[in-house]
């Protein structure tokens, strides 16, 4: 990158000329994705918004095998709106934040129910549905009805801040990006180019090292010619992780079955399953303590090791207990039986289980087995 750079290329501002070299490379370049149309077509509003709910945190990869899988169970947002909330939380399953899944099924609802089963066309009132944010919105407003509107992703955000070479810091530099990023949004294909922007941060102006070589925008992009483009977005330094700990009891009766209990449906991995476990809290409670919260009355096996799992605002660490219980155990009153089911281990799969559950039960079977 630094020999483009030493070159010194003619440098001009971007504009016009920019959007439509980009919209060239995307006619030929761009990522074949089950939800995208061929250039100059709009998607369908209900597949661009179920994927880009799903791609939220996620890579395309991950994504692709659920959309796919949502599309032909629920292949329209009426359906979608029909279906049981539980289901589409067991469908979800394995993609993590879990409040998208919530959300999803809430804004179906809503659609059918407010807008006649029909996406509002309007990045405004867009937002108004659950779990649609201002990116969403730009993104649906764009791609489906060809608004003029600009999502900001993070592939977005990276690409307009070398653009433009913009070295205010993340997150206080957001909002001078999102203006940049709108300044560039033709009124004709506004769908095609946040979608080449898309893929321009995917593919090529990737964050550690962008291949400038090979980049449509060579020669509109300050942060080439000045020869910083691999030190763009500049971010803010992030606090560390705070970390929470707990202790979790997998039961195992005698017939197969482990022991779930469904999660409030408000918050973190709300109205999910999980493995009956102590508060998640800063302190380390002692194992004595611990134990008088088992669900079951069992001789509880201590798993060696610690399950570890990285939430966005917390590293969880997880103390894993273990006992083999008759097929009559009677559940303690604490671990609110109401809330608890039993579920064949062979089964899980099927079930609204978050991966930092099935790491812990894979954790206690594995070891236990072993
Ligand atoms: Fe600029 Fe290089 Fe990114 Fe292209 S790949 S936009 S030239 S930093």
């Amino acid at each position: 990158m630094s020999s483009v750079a030493q070159k010194q290329l003619p440098l001009r501002p971007a504009g016009p000329a920019t959007v439509e070299r980009l919209l060239d490379w995307y006619d030929t370049e761009r990522r074949e994705l089950p939800w995208r149309r061929a250039p100059g077509k709009r998607a369908k509003a209900y597949n661009v918004w179920l994927s880009e709910i799903m791609l939220q945190q996620t890579t395309v990869k991950a994504v692709i095998p659920y959309y796919k899988d949502f599309l032909r169970r629920w292949p329209t947002v009426g359906k979608l709106a029909k279906a049981d909330l539980d289901e589409v939380l067991a469908a979800w399953a394995g993609l993590g934040y879990y409040s998208r899944a919530r959300n999803l099924h809430a804004c179906a609802r809503m659609i059918v129910d407010e807008y006649g089963g029909q996406f509002p066309r309007a990045e405004r009132e867009l937002r108004k549905l659950p779990g649609i944010g201002p990116y969403t919105s730009a993104a649906i407003a764009a791609i489906a009805f060809g608004e003029k509107a600009a999502p900001v992703d993070g592939n977005i955000e990276r690409v307009v801040s070398r653009l433009f070479a913009l070295q205010l810091p993340l997150p206080a530099g957001k909002p001078e990006i999102k203006r940049y990023a709108s300044s560039l949004v033709p009124a004709d294909r506004p769908g095609d180019f946040a979608q080449a922007m898309m893929d321009l941060g995917a593919t090529v102006c990737t964050p550690k090292s962008p291949s400038c070589l090979t980049c449509p925008l060579q020669i509109d992009c300050h942060a080439l010619a000045k020869g910083i483009a691999a030190e763009l977005p500049r971010k803010a330094p992030k606090a560390e992780r705070p970390v929470r700990r707990a202790h979790a009891f997998v039961a195992l009766r005698e017939d197969g079955d482990i022991l779930l209990r469904r999660r409030p449906t408000a918050g973190l991995l709300g109205g999910m399953l999980e493995v009956p476990s102590t508060d998640w809290v800063a302190a380390n409670l002692a194992k004595a303590k611990a134990l008088r919260e088992a669900p079951v009355t069992s001789d509880w096996w201590k798993v060696p090791g610690t399950v570890v799992h990285t939430f966005t605002h917390f590293r969880l660490e997880m103390q894993v207990y273990f006992a083999v219980v008759p097929t009559d155990a009677s559940l303690q009153l604490w671990a609110e039986p109401e809330r608890c089911k039993w579920v064949n281990r062979r089964k899980l799969h099927g079930e609204a289980l978050p991966s930092v559950m099935k790491k812990i039960i894979n954790h206690a079977l594995t070891r236990h087995e072993d």
